[in-house]
C-alpha cells in the first residue's frame, strides 16, 4: 500500500485537503465546506471523516497528519488559542484529530506553512533561509530560518503584516494599532490608497472611475497603474515602497536567501516585483540587496496543504515534532 501524507488548510470557507507523497508531490486534493456551526466544533472530526473516506478510496497508507489553520496556535501542543475566522477558541486541534486518527498530527498558522510550501515545493527551490509574505485581504507572513519555521516565544513570529509602516496617522488595523503594514500593501490598503489618490486626481482615469462608480478594487488600480495613470501608479508605488522597507528591514536582521511573494495580489506578477525589489535595494544593506532574490509564489492555493505535508514529513521523519 502506497504511503502518503495528509496535509489539511483550515479557512473560513473550506478545508483544503491532499493526499501528498512524501517527496512533496500531491497525489490527490479535495474540498470541503467548513462548518461554521456551534463554534467549529465539528470542522475536525468532519475533516477526520474525509480523511479516513478518502483513504479507503485511494487505498493509501498514512504516514502522519499535518493541519494548517488560521491565528494564533501554540504549535507545540497543537493548540489554537484563537482562530476568529473559523470561531475556535481554546480548541486543542491536535488532540482531536489525533483521537479520532489514531495518527501523529503536527498543526501550524497557515501563512507559516504556506512558506514551507514554497520553501519545500515552490519558488524558495529548498531555500533554509526564506521569508514568504502573502498579499491577500489581509498581509500574511512566515519566516523559515536554518530549515525551520520561527516561532517565537508565544507562536506570534513572522506577523510580518502587523509591522508598523506608518508611524503616525496610519490606518486602523484588525490587530488591534495602527499603521501597519496589512492597512497599506495588502488588497484592502492598496484599494483604500487608491480610492484617496483618485479623489485628490478626479482627472485621472481611477478618478474617472471612483466617480462613476463609487468604489476601486485593488485589481483596478494596478490595471490602471499598468496602463499609466498617473494617481493610480502613485498608489502601487506608495504600496511597494512600504513593503520594500519593511523587507528590507527583516532582510537585515534575517538575512534569507529568497522572499517569496504571493496571494491574490501578487497576481500583478512582475511589475510588482520590480517595484518592490527597487524599494527593497533602497534600504537593505548593499551585501543584502545584491544576494536576496525576491520572487512569485509559485504553488497558489495549493502552498498551504504542501506546506502541511512538510510539516508532517519532518515529523513522520522523527524531525521538528512538538517533541523536539
Ligand atoms: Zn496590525
Amino acid at each position: 500500500m502506497k504511503s502518503v501524507l495528509a496535509a489539511v488548510d483550515v479557512g473560513g470557507t473550506s478545508l483544503k485537503m491532499a493526499f501528498v507523497t512524501h517527496d512533496g508531490e500531491i497525489a490527490a486534493k479535495w474540498e470541503i465546506p467548513t462548518n461554521q456551526s456551534d463554534k467549529g466544533a465539528h470542522i475536525i472530526s468532519e475533516a477526520a471523516a474525509s480523511i479516513k473516506e478518502k483513504q479507503r478510496e485511494y487505498n493509501v497508507d498514512i504516514g502522519a497528519v499535518g493541519v494548517g489553520a488560521p491565528g494564533f496556535i501554540d504549535v507545540e501542543r497543537g493548540f489554537i488559542y484563537e482562530a476568529v475566522n473559523v470561531g475556535w477558541k481554546s480548541y486543542p486541534l491536535r488532540e482531536e484529530m489525533e483521537s479520532l486518527l489514531g495518527l501523529p498530527v503536527v498543526v501550524d498558522n497557515d501563512a507559516n506553512l504556506a512558506a514551507g510550501g514554497e520553501k519545500w515545493k515552490g519558488a524558495g527551490g529548498g531555500a533554509d533561509n526564506l521569508l514568504a509574505v502573502t498579499l491577500g485581504t489581509g498581509v500574511g507572513g512566515g519566516i523559515i530560518a536554518g530549515g525551520s519555521i520561527i516561532h517565537g516565544q508565544s507562536g506570534m513570529a513572522g506577523e510580518i503584516g502587523h509591522i508598523t509602516a506608518v508611524r503616525e496617522g496610519g490606518a486602523r488595523c484588525n490587530c488591534g494599532k495602527n499603521g501597519c503594514l496589512e492597512t497599506v500593501a495588502s488588497a484592502t490598503g492598496i484599494a483604500r490608497i487608491g480610492r484617496e489618490k483618485a479623489a485628490a486626481n478626479p482627472s485621472s482615469s481611477i478618478g474617472g472611475a471612483l466617480k462613476a462608480k463609487g468604489s476601486l478594487s485593488a485589481k483596478e488600480i494596478i490595471d490602471a497603474a499598468k496602463n499609466g495613470d498617473h494617481a493610480a501608479e502613485e498608489a502601487v508605488n506608495e504600496a511597494a515602497d512600504h513593503l520594500g522597507f519593511a523587507l528590507a528591514n527583516l532582510c537585515n536582521s534575517l538575512n534569507p536567501e529568497t522572499i517569496v511573494i504571493g496571494g491574490g495580489v501578487s497576481k500583478a506578477g512582475d511589475y510588482l516585483v520590480e517595484k518592490i525589489t527597487a524599494s527593497f535595494k533602497t534600504y537593505a544593506i548593499p551585501k543584502i540587496a545584491a544576494e536576496t532574490t525576491i520572487r512569485l509564489a509559485e504553488l497558489g492555493n495549493d502552498a498551504g496543504v504542501i506546506g502541511a505535508a512538510w510539516l508532517a514529513a519532518k515529523a513522520y521523519r522523527g524531525e521538528g515534532t512538538a517533541e523536539l
